[in-house]
């Protein structure tokens, strides 16, 4: 099991796991009506940093304005929130790379089905930083299910009860002996993984969806993109169809709990010669040492906590 440390801040406080629960017949609990964050932190010689937490902030906040959660922002400024970030860090005394999960849960009792105007509590714990697929490569399953269309739950909203949708396609894919799954969006193209990015490499240029393809706008996936562009890898966010997985050069997976992860088996075809392909290998290596504090030239996404 995934070690999750005991010090949490909960409600304004710092409290302890087990002290930090939500009532039964609160929205969070009744309609999964949360929103969230997961993001690293890393341990180095100077002490833990927290990777592009600005932007897991923007994001958070993101998505409580279009699920309409308007009670969080005008309490909650990114300075405020990077303090119970630093709190919750410096209490466990990590000597480890750990994930932080930070949580926008809305507490009000029984209010029906609305967002507007209701209290919200904000939760952060950390857990062991264990990735989410096997970081040699990863075997993927196309899902039976598809992903939930911008106009049923936007999926740029990183919304608690949206996760069923990734829930299913992910069990779906165990359930068959597949590492994960991919998701495609309702017009059949690919979109991700139950809680990855995709991008696959033809003819040297890294391919992954577009925005507009259903996905989680992924913050390792921005990196992965930013990073190819510095070294000089041409690339281009667009529809990807079923068939170019199965012809791919290359493909991978990215995410914070993902990192980068080779894929080397899709819909029982293999990938690259289920080999780590040169530009999947060159984007792991750089993307690790920038999440870790390594490339002076990424110093702008690292956040000093301690
Ligand atoms: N897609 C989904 C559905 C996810 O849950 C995640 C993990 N947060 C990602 C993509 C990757 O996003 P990020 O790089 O910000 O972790």
């Amino acid at each position: 099991m995934t070690r999750i440390y005991d010090k949490v801040y909960f409600a304004d406080a710092m409290t302890t796991l087990e002290h930090a629960t939500l009532s039964v017949g609160s929205s969070a609990v009744l309609y999964g009506l949360s929103v969230y964050t997961v993001l690293p932190v890393c341990i180095a010689k100077e002490g833990a940093s927290a990777f592009r937490l600005s932007d897991h902030y923007k994001r958070l906040i993101n998505s409580a304005r279009i699920i309409g959660i308007d009670t969080f922002e005008s309490a909650w400024s990114e300075r405020r929130f990077t303090e119970a970030v630093k709190a919750v860090v410096a209490a466990n005394e990590i000597a480890e790379d750990v994930f932080v999960r930070a949580t926008i849960h809305v507490v009000d009792m029984l209010p029906g089905t609305r967002s507007r105007g209701l209290k919200t509590v904000l939760s952060i714990f950390i857990y062991e930083a264990t990735p989410i697929l096997p970081p040699d490569g990863a075997r993927l399953k196309t899902s039976v299910w598809r992903r939930i269309p911008d106009h049923a739950i936007p999926s740029r909203a990183k919304v608690n009860g949206a996760y069923v949708n990734s829930v299913l396609a992910k069990q779906d894919a165990i359930d068959s002996g597949y590492d994960d799954c991919i998701l495609l969006d309702a017009d059949g193209h690919v979109c991700e993984l139950s809680a990855a990015n995709i991008f696959i490499v033809r003819d040297n240029t890294l391919i992954t969806p577009g925005f507009t393809s259903d996905l989680l706008e992924g913050i390792t996936r921005q990196t992965v993109l930013e990073i190819a562009h510095d070294i000089g890898i041409q690339t281009s966010e667009r529809n990807i169809d079923l068939t170019e997985l199965y012809i791919a050069d290359e493909v991978f997976a990215c995410g914070t709990s993902a990192y980068i992860t080779p894929v080397l088996e899709v819909d029982v075809r293999s990938v690259a010669n289920r080999q780590v392909g040169p530009i999947t290998a060159r984007i792991r290596e750089l993307y690790l040492n920038v999440l870790h504090g390594k490339e002076t030239s990424y110093q702008r996404f690292v956040t000093p906590l301690l």
